[in-house]
């Protein structure tokens, strides 16, 4: 059975599977098709109704998968300014490696997708910390507390209590890029806006940064 659900003015496919399973449960796969998985004796379920009671989770998951198909699209993922091809294979157990100008997905029964961008979550997360104390130490700005975490619009952003928080799809960025967005966090940590002092002080850092700014903006899709 499949069938078209519109959730807050957007038509959503869905596809309803029937399986072994206790419960129905909503999945929401990457061509943004909606797969109802629903137990095989079970008759007259609502399925759309199912799927409206899920339309928060639903939204939100949509938005996760179109942001992220900057970092992966059609077999490419694009890594620290460069694009890699990714190879999928079957293996025992989850796995990536990334060997030479290819990525590798060793993948059990999970989504293979998933597994790579939940891989590079964690990488990320490691590297962009370590960048952050780096620039930090060498700026004499610290931070109370960093988060390398989603963020739905911006590269990163701070708070008045001196907290910073990155994307973590700064990854997809080149060095200069993921430096120009970490400094510009920190030194908004004393210069809250976008004020004269505030470029002033970035300038000394990055006395390019107006050529930066424009090159961050072709990274700039899927709303970001
Ligand atoms: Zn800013």
């Amino acid at each position: 059975m499949e069938g078209v659900v519109s959730i807050n003015g957007r038509d959503f496919r869905y596809r309803v599977v029937r399986n072994s399973v206790k419960h129905a449960y909503i999945k929401l796969k990457r061509d943004l098709q909606i797969e109802v998985v629903v137990p095989k004796k079970v008759n007259g379920l609502d399925v759309e109704n199912l799927i409206l009671e899920k339309k928060d989770w639903i939204e939100k998951k949509a938005e996760e998968i179109e942001r992220s198909l900057r970092i992966y699209k059609d077999g490419k993922v694009l890594f620290k300014g460069k694009e890699y091809e990714v190879v999928f294979e079957r293996g025992e157990r989850d796995k990536v490696l990334q060997k030479g100008s290819k990525f590798v997905v060793q993948y059990s029964d999970g989504d293979p997708v998933e597994i790579l961008l939940d891989w590079l979550k964690e990488r990320a997360k490691k590297e962009l910390v370590r960048e952050v104390e780096s620039w930090s130490k060498k700026l004499g700005i610290e931070p109370n507390n960093v988060r390398i975490k989603e963020m739905k619009t911006r590269w990163g952003s701070c708070t008045k209590k001196w907290n910073v928080s990155i994307n973590w799809q700064v990854i997809v960025l080149p060095k200069r890029l993921r430096d120009y967005v970490i400094v510009h966090e920190l030194i908004h940590l004393s210069e809250l806006n976008h004020s004269k002092r505030f470029w002033a002080r970035l300038a000394e850092v990055f006395p390019d940064y107006q050529e930066l700014r424009r090159e961050l903006k072709k990274y700039a899709i899927m709303g970001l």
